[in-house]
């Protein structure tokens, strides 16, 4: 979201002290992938799938999973710039800093399970988590070993899955850096590589996870919401009424939302129509952060997805770079999820937000050239460095592109920036997240991240159902 939006962010004690431990050299925080030629389509995803029943298996044992040390003798994935050094991602042991989240861990029903599903993860999550994911970024080479197709998982319920747990993971890792306004500033926290894994553990019931903000809060409520609907006035008044619920009583506590998004809600609160709520003037990031809901929906209606996340941002932000940011990433999630390379679903986010403002359309052109051009992030994202919606969508279509087959790179790129990291690492990892789909996030981070099981389920659903 906007800085202008943001409160301060302190006082919170769990963001005590740097949490990753520093390797010896630095890493290239900002080498690009080589796979911004991505021009090839997936072979395109089947758009309604049957229901399928999630695998039954035992729970994960609690605490969850011993903390993300990269191993001495790692199979998988290896720096491939000139840093070897052992480095860590996270603080270790029980987690010693940071209040116990005050909301529920779950504030789902168990009616919202997905019909056949165990209310459990699949196999794969309880594998352990000792794949070196979190080595730096940028520099890693693709993982190639933490990373296994997830069993009877369509690739529908995949490509959904790995959105929706992909950008709350992005979310996660970018929570303790959004409030830091330059790369030095990182570095000076988290060491030369910045922030290579997750650095904010909170603990609940003797179980420790990483925390997301605002960005996944509303997110899940819209793709929860979107869940079988059909007529768009019904469904903005039922996000009206979900939003206001949150501003007063948010799942897990108040996570650094921002102004804007606390003004729309305070005049839907009032009565103010959903159409007009938002203030007019309002362009951060509030509203695009959860858009790609609407592409992961509407995956089969491009022009729809666009129309409702459109629609939607008005609750919130009306000005027309968070339209256009909005539309940009429904359409983008949505040519994603139907299966076309991120070349194309690129190209139709720039076509999407110059419907609805010509700068946002030019920045994202821009960002995308330098992207292919090689040219230095340093460049790219301190021009991007704001908290509008414009800079956020266009840092994460450069940063996607760059790493289009390297969902941890992007994610660790994203949220070492100036900018309004955790935003831009929640719309990377749900762009990458429908890309290449759940077997590709980081086992780790997903067994870490807060209420995964959670958000897993609501993404299996909304993948079984038809809107
Ligand atoms: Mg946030």
């Amino acid at each position: 979201m906007a800085a202008s939006e943001k409160p301060p962010f302190k006082g919170d004690p769990a963001f005590k002290g740097p949490a990753v431990t520093p390797p010896a050299a630095p890493l290239d925080l900002f080498a690009a992938d080589e796979d911004a030629n991505d021009t090839q389509e997936q072979k395109a995803l089947p758009v309604e799938e049957p229901p399928r029943r999630m695998p039954s298996v035992p729970p994960r044992p609690s605490p969850r999973t011993p903390p993300i040390v990269a191993p001495a003798q790692a199979s998988g994935p290896r720096l491939s710039g000139p840093v070897s050094s052992p480095i860590s991602s996270g603080p270790k042991g029980p987690l010693s800093a940071g209040p116990v989240s005050s909301g529920p861990v779950s504030n789902r029903p168990a009616s919202n399970v997905p019909a056949g599903s165990s209310g459990v993860l699949p196999g794969r999550l309880n594998a352990p988590a000792s794949g070196p994911i979190s080595s730096g970024p940028a520099s890693i080479a693709p993982v190639t070993t933490v990373a296994k197709p997830s069993r009877n998982l369509s690739p529908r319920a995949s490509a959904f899955a790995g959105a929706v747990i992909g950008a709350a993971i992005g979310d996660a890792l970018g929570h303790p850096t959004e409030s830091l306004e330059s790369i030095a500033a990182i570095r000076k926290q988290f060491g030369p590589n910045g922030v290579v894994g997750y650095a904010l553990y909170r603990e609940k019931d003797g179980v420790r996870y990483a925390p997301y903000t605002d960005d996944t809060q509303m997110a899940e409520i819209v793709l929860d919401s979107l869940i079988g609907a059909t007529d768009l006035d019904a469904t903005m008044q039922d996000l009206a009424a979900r939003f206001v619920e949150w501003k007063n009583a948010p799942q897990g506590g108040h996570r650094s939302p921002g102004k804007a998004c606390i003004a729309g809600c305070e005049a839907l609160e009032r009565g103010i129509p959903w159409h007009s709520a938002g203030a007019p003037d309002a362009g951060g990031s509030g509203s695009v952060m959860r858009a790609y809901p609407f592409g992961l929906v509407f995956a089969h209606d491009p022009a729809k997805a666009e129309l409702w996340a459109v629609e939607h941002s008005r609750l919130t932000h009306r000005a027309p770079m968070a339209l256009a940011a909005c539309a940009a990433m429904a359409v983008g999630v949505a040519h994603i999820a139907r299966g076309a390379s991120l070349v194309r679903a690129f190209s139709e986010m720039v076509g999407a937000a110059c419907r609805y403002d010509a700068k946002t359309a030019a920045m994202m052109a821009t960002a995308l050239d330098e992207a292919r051009s090689n040219v230095e992030p340093t460049i790219t994202l301190e021009r991007l460095r704001g908290h509008a919606a414009h800079e956020a969508i266009a840092a994460a279509i450069y940063i996607a592109t760059r790493h289009a087959k390297h969902i941890p790179g992007a994610l660790l790129e994203a949220v070492n920036t100036p900018g309004d990291s955790d935003t831009i690492a929640t719309l990377v990892g749900a762009l990458l997240g429908a890309r290449h789909g759940f077997s590709a996030l980081p086992t780790p981070w997903v067994d870490e991240l807060e209420r995964t099981d959670a958000l897993f389920i609501l993404a299996v659903r909304a993948s079984q159902s038809e809107s």
